[in-house]
């Protein structure tokens, strides 16, 4: 299937690796223009130099963390004056920290606000200007808005707050022709998920293969998710092909949350 991504442009944040990459790389394989960022110069041109190795495509790498107003604003006003127009946004960022509420200080929860839920909102606000033709915004959140997960707090009420920001703006934007979506990871094979089977098994004694072990055997397809599964997903709702969906919420889980 043609998903017409072919010459649109599309921002990718936090794209160095992990699940941003995975959605560059399926936006770029699919013949989109896409400008990505993270905090750090040289992960961000190392990820833009494997990107054009990998697909040809024509890639923007930005420095730009996410929590600072002005980088996401630099950004935006760099990639319009490179193309001229926005079409797709993948809305992305470092998760908070795991911890017990009870642990948790208010510069913490203050932090996980900017890191999750406001620099989401200001990514959004600084690309609808550029969305001329109507567009397509998606927003990553994880399984934890729907089954909260053991230590991860912080995740859990940030990223509810932006699934409450998802669908009220697919009512604000659907006059303007933007569609806003969410996709909800389950266990896909990054870095941080391997950060977190790590410390999961310090906690408890167990080896990481162990620990490993015991999450796969929880999820139906027998396996964690990859970085392509991820992308393709996100490709598709970011793209024209989807266009009579917004509001949405996609799990992307290998049948893992058990609510229906
Ligand atoms: P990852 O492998 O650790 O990658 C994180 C990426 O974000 C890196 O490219 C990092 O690059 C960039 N980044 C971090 N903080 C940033 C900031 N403030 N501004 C700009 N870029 C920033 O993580 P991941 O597994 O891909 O997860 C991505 C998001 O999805 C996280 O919020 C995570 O909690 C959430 N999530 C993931 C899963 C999963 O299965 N993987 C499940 C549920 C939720 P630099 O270090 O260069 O900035």
């Amino acid at each position: 299937m043609d998903l017409g991504l072919k010459g649109k442009v599309a921002l990718v944040s936090a794209a160095s690796k992990g699940l941003g990459y995975g959605v560059a790389r399926a936006l770029a394989a699919d013949g989109a223009l896409v400008s990505i960022c993270s905090r750090d110069q040289a992960s961000v041109d190392a990820a833009a130099a494997k990107l054009k190795d990998e697909t040809g495509a024509d890639v923007l790498a930005s420095v730009c963390d996410v929590t600072k107003p002005e980088a996401i604003q630099a950004w935006v006003d760099k990639t319009v004056a490179q193309w001229g127009v926005i079409d797709a946004l993948l809305v992305n960022a470092g998760g908070p920290p795991a911890g017990l509420v009870k642990d948790l200080t208010d510069a913490q929860w203050q932090a996980a606000f900017e890191l999750t839920l406001m620099s989401t909102v200001r990514m959004i606000r600084a690309v609808l200007p550029h969305m001329k033709n109507g567009g397509s915004i998606l927003t990553i959140t994880s399984s934890s808005i729907k089954e909260p997960i053991e230590r991860l707090g912080l995740s859990t009420v940030m990223r509810s707050g932006v699934a409450g920001l998802v669908k009220t703006l697919a009512d604000e934007l659907a006059g303007d022709n933007i569609r806003v979506n969410n996709l909800i990871p389950g266990r896909i094979d990054t870095e941080r998920v391997a950060q977190l089977d790590q410390g999961a098994a310090q906690r408890s004694g167990k080896s990481f293969e162990q620990v490993r072990a015991e999450s796969i055997a929880k999820i139906p397809l027998k396996r964690l998710g990859t970085i392509d599964d991820f992308g393709k997903a996100a490709a598709y709702l970011l793209s024209p092909a989807a266009e009579y969906v917004t509001g949405a919420s996609l799990r992307v889980d290998g049948g893992a949350m058990r609510s229906i």
